[in-house]
């Protein structure tokens, strides 16, 4: 399978191109079909596979082709005003949300989705912890289609309704859930899935990526994914 087979968006094309990705690696032409058929997905995968392209080229595609009815109305939002509700809308609502184990991971997982978003109307987002949420307040704020963050840092935000909802997510994607599982986080990610699970009548696609699948990590597939998700190996 090539990129030029897979249906994707003229826009994402030119970007792979730029990216100079000549083919999918094995795991991205696995889930690529899949989240066409807008079939949940859980992929074990390690680093180096090519899983950040995995998700990130076919859900920004699919995107990509509907952007400008669904982008986020874009507050005219800096530093130097100050931030009104009325002029700059109520709150950030990301239509991709994408959790990853540590803050290097998501600042790469962002950095990819630039590359991916470029010359379209997309805006990728990161959020993590251990960094003043005054700042990520602000980021928020001024725009945000697709965001990257930590599981804890997503859950302390998830509790201000006026910087961030999630009733417009369409897909969530969980990076190295086992890596998170392990770090204590099963029950923010229990919660950040629940939210999707409550999306559900907005066809909203669950994707899992994980090097192992513990315990944990099945039970977390089993409560929130569709009976008939992909498995990727
Ligand atoms: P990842 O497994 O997502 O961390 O990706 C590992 C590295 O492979 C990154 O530097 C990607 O930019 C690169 N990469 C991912 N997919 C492809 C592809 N289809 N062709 C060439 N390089 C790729």
């Amino acid at each position: 399978q090539s990129f030029e087979d897979a249906g994707l968006h003229p826009v994402m094309l030119e970007n792979i191109k730029l990216a100079r990705y000549r083919r999918p690696t094995p795991v991205q032409a696995y889930c690529l079909p899949a989240i066409f058929q807008g079939r949940d997905v859980v992929a074990c995968a390690q680093t180096g596979s090519g899983k950040t392209g995995a998700f990130l080229i076919p859900t920004l595609s699919k995107l990509m082709g509907k952007a400008g009815k669904l982008c986020a109305k874009r507050p005219i939002f800096n530093n130097r005003t100050e931030y009104d509700p009325k002029v700059h809308g109520v709150c950030a609502e990301p239509l991709i949300l994408i959790i990853a184990p540590t803050r290097e991971l998501a600042i790469q997982i962002h950095q990819e989705a630039l590359k991916f978003c470029y010359r379209s109307k997309l805006l990728p987002c990161v959020i993590y912890g251990g960094h003043p949420e005054d700042d990520q307040r602000n980021e928020l704020r001024r725009g945000c289609d697709i965001l990257i963050s930590t599981p804890g840092r997503l859950c302390h935000f998830m509790l201000k309704p006026e910087v961030l909802s999630l009733a417009r997510v369409r897909y969530t994607i969980i990076d190295e859930a086992d890596e998170m599982l392990s770090e204590g986080f099963e029950s923010e990610l229990n919660k950040i899935m629940h939210q999707g699970d409550r999306n559900a009548d907005s066809d909203h696609v669950f994707m899992m990526f994980s090097a192992t699948f513990p315990k944990a990590a099945r039970k977390l597939a089993f409560q929130h994914m569709a009976n008939d998700y992909a498995f990727v190996r």
